[in-house]
């Protein structure tokens, strides 16, 4: 069965600006284990004394998630997570001869070496830890140094090999994608007697990240990682919320929660100050509100004629807005579901006609603003008979 890793407390806090207060991100590792993510990557203990303590916290609350934490390839790294008590452990180190020889001085089998020791060391302290090795920028790196690295990684432990996609290179379709890579990766390290888990980490650099993720799991990913409103570094990595109901209602996957997802949401919004757009997919305020006359009509009679998903799934409600592009029908639905039933059909008209004037002028109107319409119509009849 596919997991969700949700990494908004590490990839998130790398967004320009965003830092999660302590008990903002206890309150956040709490909604996502409501929701049932597999695995919480709580944050990078070592970086300061504050996501120590976070991640510590996390850790030991006694969630179904399991929790997770980054690490270098260095043991002091190891040392502070282990300390923390996660269950699960991040470690990365790049394997592109290029970044090797003129940032760290080393070729790729001392690299290697570096990250087996850190891997074999981390095992020892805590046999039962999941261990995850990324390749940085794996995609664009050698393949060759990537399956070298990747197989050491396993030898000396690792059980999860993660493709990080960390410039949001691969398109689907291209020569550059994610099936094939998942399908090559697998079957390189099979022959060098490995069988890790594989894990997806795709960016959202070209708007491509969920895509990427299902291209990877079509091929047999074993974990895609996610994180709310999708924020990590640049654009971003694959939305939880999309990726939650894509496994959900494409993919049968039954696991999640995903009444939560709204406040998880809000929460998130809120405390790193970025907001959801309107027409963001399931969270945004518009994302089940019908607005056009003919599409207002047919949702009226079956939600399905126009849309492919159910409010009710993720705790929503369908809305009907009026505007410009409203009919009568679209009236007559507002004034039944309002219950008002005393009108003529001018007057029905002439609320037709008020909505369109305030559309034109760039607005919706809600239908708790129809009943102050009907009000100002019979109001004005009345004045215009008296003065007669
Ligand atoms: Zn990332």
């Amino acid at each position: 069965m596919i997991q969700v890793l949700d990494a908004t407390l590490r990839e998130g806090e790398q967004t320009p600006g965003v830092y999660f207060d302590n008990h903002i991100k206890l309150a956040i590792a709490n909604l996502l284990d409501q929701i049932g993510v597999d695995i919480i990557e709580s944050g990078h203990p070592i970086v300061t004394a504050e996501i120590y303590d976070a991640v510590k916290t996390i850790a030991n609350k006694g969630f179904n998630s399991t929790i997770g934490a980054h690490s270098r390839s260095v043991k002091k790294d190891v040392e502070a997570a282990l300390e923390c008590g996660v269950d699960f452990l991040g470690i990365f180190y790049c394997v592109s001869d290029e970044r090797l020889n003129g940032v760290f001085k080393k070729d790729l089998n001392q690299a290697i070496e570096q990250i087996s020791d850190v891997i074999q060391f981390a095992k020892k302290e805590k046999p039962n830890l999941i261990i995850r090795y990324t390749p940085e920028d794996t995609v664009r790196s050698s393949f060759e140094n990537v399956v070298k690295a990747a197989t050491g990684a396993v030898k000396a432990g690792a059980d999860v090999i993660s493709i990080a996609d960390t410039t949001g290179f691969m398109v689907p379709g291209t020569k550059n994608n994610f099936y094939d890579y998942v399908i090559n990766l697998r079957a390189a390290l099979k022959e060098n007697g490995c069988e890790p888990k594989i894990a997806v980490h795709c960016h959202n650099d070209k708007g491509l990240a969920l895509a990427n993720a299902l291209d990877g799991y079509r091929a047999g990913a074993d974990i895609i990682d996610a994180t709310v409103l999708g924020i990590g570094e640049r654009a971003g990595i694959v939305d939880l919320a999309e990726l939650l109901v894509v496994l959900t209602t494409n993919f049968g996957v039954e696991k999640f929660d995903l009444a939560k997802l709204p406040e998880l949401y809000k929460l998130v919004s809120k405390h790193s100050g970025i907001p959801v757009s309107q027409n963001y997919p399931i969270i945004g305020e518009n994302a089940f509100t019908h607005c056009a006359g003919v599409h207002t009509h047919a949702a009226a009679k079956n939600p399905m004629h126009y849309e492919s998903l159910n409010p009710e799934l993720v705790n929503r409600e369908r809305k009907f807005s009026l505007d410009h592009m409203s009919g009568i029908a679209s009236i007559k639905f507002a004034l039944k579901i309002l219950d008002i039933t005393d009108l003529l059909p001018e007057e029905e008209l002439q609320i037709l006609e008020e909505v369109k004037k305030i559309g034109q002028r760039g607005r919706t109107v809600e239908l708790s603003e129809i009943p102050l319409i009907v009000d100002s119509i019979k109001h004005s009849k009345h004045f215009y008979k008296k003065t007669k």
